[in-house]
């Protein structure tokens, strides 16, 4: 978990590199190995493209490509008039009906994250949430860290269906990011469905989708 929150890492890449090099807020339409067209600000020549967007993009992008399926998961934030725990620890859930899969003090992890003197909780749940979600959740909290929720307040509840690819057995976890000379497709969708998961190394191999 970056300091600053997930966009800080691309940031620090960006600033890397000359300026007017990256341009964000640009919808592709069209991507081919000499060209990209985009919605608002016109076509782009190119001599390779590397399309790294997600799974159901790319492959609308780019017609044939494999779309898996995807995983659920649910992000629930607290707030608590005290902290829990000062430590800046994920705490994992060993029993799968949980509800809560991992949960941690951001706050701790974090603290330029929250105003001065507020703590936030993130806990994390997976596959198809439960109906009476966050009950649970905060009473599943309370016995992971050993105390009291009833004055915890839910900042936000936040839904995602397609979050992460699935990835059943046999899973290909050397899918090539090389389509064509020039064509390159990359992303969760390709190797491991989160970055947080050891990636195997992307290979030069041609592969059809
Ligand atoms: C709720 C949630 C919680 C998660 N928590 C964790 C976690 O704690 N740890 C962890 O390791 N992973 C986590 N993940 C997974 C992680 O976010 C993804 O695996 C990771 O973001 C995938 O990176 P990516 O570069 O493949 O795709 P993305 O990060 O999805 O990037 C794709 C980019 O393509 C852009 N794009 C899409 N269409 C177009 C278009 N037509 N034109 C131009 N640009 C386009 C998008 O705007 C986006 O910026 C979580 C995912 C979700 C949804």
């Amino acid at each position: 978990m970056p300091e600053g929150g997930a966009a800080a890492l691309p940031e620090l890449l960006a600033a890397g590199l000359p300026p007017g090099t990256v341009h964000t807020g640009v919808r592709v339409t069209e991507a081919s190995v000499s060209r990209v067209t985009t919605a608002e600000h016109g076509v782009f020549r190119c001599r390779s493209v590397v399309l790294a967007t997600g799974a159901r993009t790319a492959a609308r992008l780019l017609p044939g490509l494999r779309t898996p399926a995807f995983h659920p998961v649910t992000v629930l934030h607290h707030t608590a008039p005290v902290a829990p725990t000062g430590d800046p620890v994920l705490l994992l859930e060993s029993d799968p009906d949980g509800p809560v899969a991992h949960t941690a003090v951001m706050s701790a992890v974090d603290p330029g994250r929250v105003p001065a003197g507020r703590t936030l909780i993130t806990s994390t749940v997976l596959g198809t949430p439960p109906d009476d979600t966050e009950r649970r959740v905060r009473k599943h909290l309370a016995t992971l860290y050993g105390t009291s929720t009833d004055e915890w307040e839910l900042l936000a509840l936040r839904h995602t269906p397609d979050a992460v690819p699935a990835m059943p057995p046999p899973h290909d976890g050397h899918r090539s990011v090389r389509l064509l000379a020039g064509l390159y497709v990359c992303g969760d969708h390709r190797a491991t469905s989160t970055p947080g998961a050891p990636s195997p190394r992307a290979t030069a191999r041609p592969a059809p989708s």
